[in-house]
């Protein structure tokens, strides 16, 4: 299996290299805080998407993994959530500072299993910790209430491969710090990036069974919806999955939390600085190779700013497509060569609709590296909402644009898209802003911010078809705490003497 205990000695010298590994060794799967080799007979290949050089092989963690994953944290909870905050917290602490010091490692291994560059890699960040704050009120004479926020008990989150890092990051710190235990399902296609993160929790001081780590795709996905003893399910990911796992899962009494699918629009208005526009939607649109659920896809350009597209390819044009290791990349590959035949497959059916393919990155393929899974920037022009271009959630390096007379034309067809994520407005006009961001049916808004992410003290606000069961409940920031505790209400009366009556009260207490 692959070495992470022993790796951990050597934390930056995580190889970052698209060198064929000569004998690939397997994802192992981490329980009472040890990596053990896993007895499945089902295995998923893991290539490297530079090259399509198998880098690992994924196990289909079988019926008894899966179950002692879950019996461990079971086990760890009565005594995690009864372990002080400030001890908690210490721990969390520490693992902060571990995931700095490993940071190169991570990002090397992401961009080894994922393919994003390695710069990029490194913003796969950190979401950090809030505390957890109860409050007190003296109700009535010698009487007060205090509300509490307990932990639920064992959670589990299944994460996308796009944030191999982030994604893991949004739930472990929240889940445990509140007192709760986590089992996570990594991507299938990226665990690496979660078994160092492992491997580091681990060495905080996370004690046996707080923090686990099966593997596998839809019956490991199952299985989670489906145990009891699981009260809490983090998702991020695709509508067809988020769709299903939200539904089984709150059909078996579950919390779930599911952050879904994108189409995020950038309006633009003549009156913006045409510069920053041109910067800011070339970064935003082809960052990434477009893998990010934030991506800035579709553009809607309002009069007469349709002119720039030429200057907009330019800029795309001059952007660096190539392995994620090599120096001056500004994009690497796509996942998978599904993903790579998908997508070169609706810029196909864009032509086929009636659009013009302004700059094609269907034939692109850097020297080095030939048998990777390349699309170069693709901008597609004179796009109208009924193409499949539009309608599809594309998840690589194409930006769509539609043309539009006003504003309040941009707000409409922004408003009429089924998804919510993301959206920005670029204008100079404080005014046209404030209309924009009073009327936009989005849930995350960047005036003149391509990309408007929340920090963790604010939370991650996707709407309408982005995120499940109608957005109540949203990733970290105070949200995110509430989403991991139950609530507890508790009225005292610590008195003696006159405050104790003689006499049975009937009445609906008032507390006066
Ligand atoms: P995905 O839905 O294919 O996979 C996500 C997880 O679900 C994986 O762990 C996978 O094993 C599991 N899964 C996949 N199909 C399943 C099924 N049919 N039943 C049960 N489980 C299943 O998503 P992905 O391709 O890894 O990630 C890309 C998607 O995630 C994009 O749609 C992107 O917009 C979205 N995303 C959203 C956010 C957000 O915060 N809104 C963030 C990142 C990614």
């Amino acid at each position: 299996i692959r070495p992470y205990s022993a790796l951990a000695s050597t934390a930056t010298s995580f190889p970052q290299t698209h060198e064929k590994i000569a004998q690939p060794q397997d994802t192992p799967w981490f329980v009472d805080n040890e990596f053990k080799a896993s007895q499945a007979d089902k295995w998923i290949d893991l290539y490297d998407p530079a090259t399509n050089n198998l880098v690992t092989r994924v196990p289909q963690s079988t019926d008894a993994e899966l179950r002692a994953a879950v019996d461990s944290a079971q086990k760890a909870f009565p005594a995690w959530r009864n372990t002080s905050l400030l001890a908690r917290q210490q721990i969390m602490f520490k693992f902060v500072g571990l995931v700095r010091e490993n940071w190169d490692r991570l990002a090397a291994s992401i961009t080894l299993e994922q393919g994003k560059t390695f710069a990029d890699a490194k913003g796969d960040v950190l979401r950090g910790l809030q505390l957890l704050k109860g409050e007190v009120l003296e109700v009535a004479k010698d009487m007060e209430t205090r509300s509490y926020k307990e932990p639920l008990g064992v959670t589990a989150a299944i994460c996308p491969f796009n944030f191999p890092a982030m994604i893991p990051l949004w739930c472990i710190p929240i889940a445990t710090v509140t007192g709760n235990t986590l089992i996570l399902k990594p991507s299938e296609r990226d665990p690496g990036a979660a078994m160092i993160l492992a491997e580091l929790a681990q060495k905080a001081g996370f004690p046996s069974g707080v923090i686990s780590i099966i593997h596998g795709a839809h019956h490991t996905v199952d299985f989670l919806l489906d145990a009891p003893e699981i009260k809490a399910i983090s998702f991020v990911g695709s509508n067809k999955a988020g769709e299903y796992i939200f539904t089984r899962g709150s059909a078996n009494g579950k919390r779930v939390q599911a952050n879904l699918g994108a189409k995020n629009h950038a309006a633009v208005l003549p009156d913006c600085n045409k510069n920053h526009f041109l910067n800011a939607v070339t970064g935003a649109a082809f960052g990434a190779a477009g893998q990010r659920c934030m991506a800035l896809s579709t553009l809607v350009m309002v009069g007469e700013t349709k002119e720039w597209l030429p200057e907009l390819a330019e800029r795309a044009k001059a952007l660096h497509v190539n392995g994620g290791f090599e120096e001056g990349t500004d994009l690497g590959p796509v996942i998978s060569p599904k993903s790579e035949q998908r997508i070169k497959s609706l810029i196909s059916s864009a032509e086929e609709e009636g659009a013009t393919v302004l700059l094609d990155g269907r034939n692109f393929k850097p020297e080095k590296y030939p048998n990777g899974n390349w699309v170069g920037p693709t901008i597609i022009t004179n796009v109208k909402p009924h193409m499949k271009c539009y309608t599809e959630e594309i998840f690589g390096p194409v930006l769509v644009c539609l043309n539009v007379e006003t504003l309040n034309d941009a707000i409409e067809l922004i408003n009429k898209n089924e998804y919510g994520n993301g959206t920005a407005i670029f204008t100079k006009s404080g005014a046209t802003a404030e209309t924009f961001r009073k009327n936009i049916e989005a849930g995350q808004v960047g005036i003149n911010v391509p990309i408007p992410v929340p920090l963790p003290m604010f939370s991650f606000t996707g709407n309408k078809k982005s995120i499940a069961g109608g957005g109540a409940n949203t990733f970290y920031g105070r949200p995110g705490i509430n989403f991991y505790t139950q609530q507890k209400t508790v009225t005292a009366m610590w008195s003696s003497g006159d405050a104790i009556s003689q006499k049975a009260d009937v009445a609906m207490p008032t507390h006066s």
